[in-house]
């Protein structure tokens, strides 16, 4: 029987925003909600046609398709705001004069104003963080003005139930805050306008981050319900897809499969920097040769837009050794059992899908939550280690040869191996039935069930 509660999702439309809260979206289906998805214009023409047929998918219009000149991330943020505000009041209203109106929105965090747009429309709504717990706390004590910004150089940072963390290991937008200015008010004000609602729903899950998340719940109505990684991944018995259904970039899916199928266990980096990093020349060169010098197996996403950052001929010259793909499968890549280590840039779902498929990691951070990530990679969560930069900010090929043969082949490589391995069985027990994350989107569902 057709579920009738119905719930719509409203993600940030950028590829880290959009494949936990789509696969947020299939859990909550495979638990008897309704789900619509609600992309925007910019994204629509990527669903793919299997994505899912457990939930529904809507576009509508987030004012792109009339943009003609280049914007600043202001007049992006503030066009977004202004257009899906009026495309989702009236996607509410057409939906709230069928049979089975929805009930509630889980919009991303970066988006505040859609709980106003909701409420007026009689609807509830929670925020969907799509990053880690200590980043939402961190950005939290921003909020509450209790970080001293711009960060002075050479400080350490005490915040409540987290490590003492140095300005690299801090969010980059707290201390270079002359950059971003636009994005640094935007992950602030996540907190701006949550005073009365009834969740806060995180991609993390509870052992993962054990103090943090207690202490964010002792201030905020925060639950975690992920890693939000396909089921399959966790559990093999279980069906489910092996994407998440909507790629903004296209995947060279045979090519790095079969590649990988012909390499040794354990003996492939595979190496990504996500889907919105820009890294410059000289540091594409040092990682290339870096990536040579460690001898090992190396497959390497470098997105269309930064092959003409490549050394000339070196994509010519790839040897057997070596793979240069513009997008990957990057769950499947990570679960092959070719697979040695995973050089990061740290980005939350890659730091989520390596430990939930027991992964060690060579962390590369450049930006945003990623320096964080990778403090709590290193020496937290120690399934890690993380690439020194010189004093120009460069990660020297030197120092990625030596990071990457840890991993690889050295002794601490193996105790990374092994708590990869604890952080992978922890991650399934968290979404295994009645595990924490899988018990907290239960209380989700039955209360918006019997509200
Ligand atoms: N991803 C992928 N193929 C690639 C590189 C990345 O499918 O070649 C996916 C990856 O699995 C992850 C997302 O893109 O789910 C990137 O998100 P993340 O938070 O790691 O980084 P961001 O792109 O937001 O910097």
């Amino acid at each position: 029987m057709e579920s009738h509660t119905h719930i719509l999702l409203l993600p940030y439309p950028v590829q880290g925003h959009i494949n936990p809260m789509l696969q947020f979206s299939k859990r909550l289906a495979s638990k008897g909600l309704r789900v619509t998805f609600v992309t925007t214009t910019s994204v629509r023409n990527s669903i793919q046609a299997n994505a899912s047929s457990s939930i529904n998918f809507e576009t509508i219009s987030d004012g792109s398709e009339e943009v003609q000149d280049v914007e600043t991330t202001y007049q992006t943020l503030e066009r977004f705001k202004s257009k899906v505000s009026q495309s989702l009041a009236k996607l509410i209203e057409r939906h709230n004069s069928t049979k089975c109106p929805p009930k509630f929105v889980v919009y991303d965090s970066f988006l505040p104003w859609a709980l106003g747009v909701a409420r007026q429309h009689g609807l509830d709504g929670a925020p969907f963080f799509t990053q880690p717990c200590v980043v939402n706390a961190i950005y939290y004590h921003a909020y509450q003005e209790a970080i001293q910004m711009p960060l002075e150089e050479g400080s350490s940072i005490s915040l409540p139930s987290m490590p003492s963390l140095g300005i690299n290991d801090m969010p980059s937008f707290l201390h270079d805050t002359g950059s971003y200015p636009d994005v640094l008010k935007l992950v602030v004000n996540q907190f701006s306008n949550l005073q009365d609602v009834n969740w806060l729903l995180c991609n993390t899950f509870d052992k993962l981050e054990d103090e943090v998340v207690n202490w964010m719940a002792s201030h905020w109505p925060i639950k975690a319900i992920g890693p939000t990684i396909p089921s399959i991944y966790l559990d093999k018995q279980l069906e489910d897809d092996k994407e998440y259904g909507l790629n903004l970039f296209k995947p060279n899916m045979d090519t790095c499969m079969k590649w990988l199928d012909t390499k040794e266990v354990g003996s492939v980096v595979y190496t990504s920097f996500g889907s919105l990093a820009a890294l410059g020349e000289e540091q594409m060169k040092e990682i290339t040769w870096g990536l040579k010098n460690s001898n090992c197996n190396f497959l390497w996403v470098v997105r269309e837009s930064e092959v003409i950052k490549l050394p000339k001929n070196f994509l010519h010259e790839t040897t057997e050794k070596g793979l240069v793909v513009s997008w990957c499968p990057q769950l499947e890549v990570l679960d092959h059992k070719a697979i040695g280590c995973f050089m990061t840039h740290c980005g939350w779902n890659s730091t989520l899908e390596a430990l939930s498929l027991g992964v060690p990691m060579v962390a590369m951070p450049q930006w945003t939550d990623q320096p964080t990530n990778a403090k709590f990679i290193v020496d937290v969560w120690k399934v890690g280690v993380r690439i020194e930069l010189n004093e120009r900010g460069i990660a020297t090929k030197e120092e990625i040869e030596l990071c990457i043969r840890e991993v690889i082949e050295g002794k601490r490589g193996k105790e990374m191996k092994r708590n990869s391995l604890k952080w992978k069985k922890l991650a399934k027990e968290a979404m295994d039935k009645g595990g924490s994350s899988d018990k907290n989107t239960d209380e989700f569902v039955a209360k918006l069930a019997h509200s």
